[in-house]
């Protein structure tokens, strides 16, 4: 039984690692300020006598023994991360700092949740992790891409000066159920409006491209990685390769939802948004023995089935 900490445990990710790690014996801490997570995320988790969910803020302090830390901490919809971007900065830099003293005192191992979006708009398609990455430092998405990057290169230095344990992982736009409907993420806010019969909002004219990844292959994909040796401390890139256009995407959310009277209709592309985003995961596949599994179609069957209950209730 190893001692877990999970960063954001309450969130949409977090809470399903949670899941995953209590279900295989562990003993399993949440860390979570409720900013975009629920504790109806893990209200069924609660009855566990090893499972403890703390109210706490990680840009301030936490000491407890443990062997592994999951650093997921930090709103991930560009909504919730532009809504206070300095606490956003604040929570990525910060975070890292506290959860890396606390992985150096108690000698424990640590993952950092990092994303595509050090990418930036990228410029190498597919990207691979050797891109550098192209962001504005001063956009309204910096405080999330730029706040991700600092916490990469406190992970990389905490690594190299104090022989922390480090992995990094850059994860790709994951969907799945317990996303929130008012999240602001194309695919919870596509089915939502599918449901509500109302207008499919998409932001510039729909050629822009994401990978969507479902939730269980990411959760299959963070635990491989805790569990690889000391040497490989990533970046790795996990995420699904299939590409699709946005619009693509909106007529699979309808042809899913065939009763939905939903129109399409097109609404401003918010600024810096990325034209292409595709993870090459040849890294993964090699160090991970790792590929995802569940293809877009099959996860969105079940995230509307969420969606479908969550909204009736
Ligand atoms: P989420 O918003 O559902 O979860 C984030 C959790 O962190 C929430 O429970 C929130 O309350 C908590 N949190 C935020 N600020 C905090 C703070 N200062 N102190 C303590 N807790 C705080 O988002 P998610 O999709 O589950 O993302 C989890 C992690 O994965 C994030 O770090 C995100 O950047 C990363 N990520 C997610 C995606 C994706 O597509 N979902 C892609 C790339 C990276
Ligand atoms: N998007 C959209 N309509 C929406 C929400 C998002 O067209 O209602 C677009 C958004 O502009 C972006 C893509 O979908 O091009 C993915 O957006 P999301 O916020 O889910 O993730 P990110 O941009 O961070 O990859």
């Amino acid at each position: 039984m190893k001692r877990i900490l999970i960063t954001g445990g309450a969130g949409f990710i977090g809470s399903f690692l949670c899941e995953r790690l209590l279900s295989e014996g562990n003993d399993v801490i949440s860390l979570d300020n409720y900013f975009t997570g629920s504790k109806s995320n893990i209200a069924h988790l609660l009855s566990n006598p090893y499972f403890e969910a703390v109210r706490h803020d990680v840009t301030m302090p936490f000491f407890a023994e443990v062997d592994e830390i999951y650093n997921l901490a930090c709103p991930a919809s560009p909504v919730h991360y532009q809504y206070n971007p300095i606490k956003t900065v604040k929570t990525s830099v910060m975070g890292a700092i506290n959860m890396l003293g606390l992985a150096k005192r108690v000698k424990a191992k640590i993952l950092q949740a990092s994303t595509s979006e050090v990418y930036g708009d990228p410029k190498v398609h597919p990207q691979i992790e050797e891109y550098w990455g192209h962001v504005n430092p001063i956009g309204k998405r910096a405080c999330y891409d730029e706040g991700k990057r600092a916490a990469e290169t406190l992970f990389i230095n905490y690594q190299r000066q104090n022989r922390v344990r480090i992995k990094i992982a850059r994860i790709f736009n994951t969907y799945g159920p317990r996303m929130m409907p008012n999240d602001g993420r194309v695919i919870s806010n596509f089915i939502v409006q599918a449901l509500h019969n109302k207008p499919i909002t998409i932001y510039g004219d729909g050629s822009q491209t994401r990978s969507f990844q479902y939730i269980s292959d990411l959760i299959e994909g963070l635990v491989r990685l805790m569990n690889t040796g000391d040497e490989f401390t990533g970046p790795v890139n996990i995420g699904n390769p299939g590409e699709f256009t946005i619009r693509e995407l909106a007529e699979k959310v309808l042809s899913l939802i065939p009763e939905s009277t939903s129109e399409i209709i097109y609404k401003p592309l918010p600024e810096d948004d990325p034209t292409q985003r595709q993870p090459d995961i040849s890294l993964a596949r090699k160090k991970l023995d790792w590929k995802p599994v569940v293809p877009l179609e099959e996860g969105l069957v079940h995230t509307i089935e969420y969606f479908r209950k969550t909204l009736e209730s």
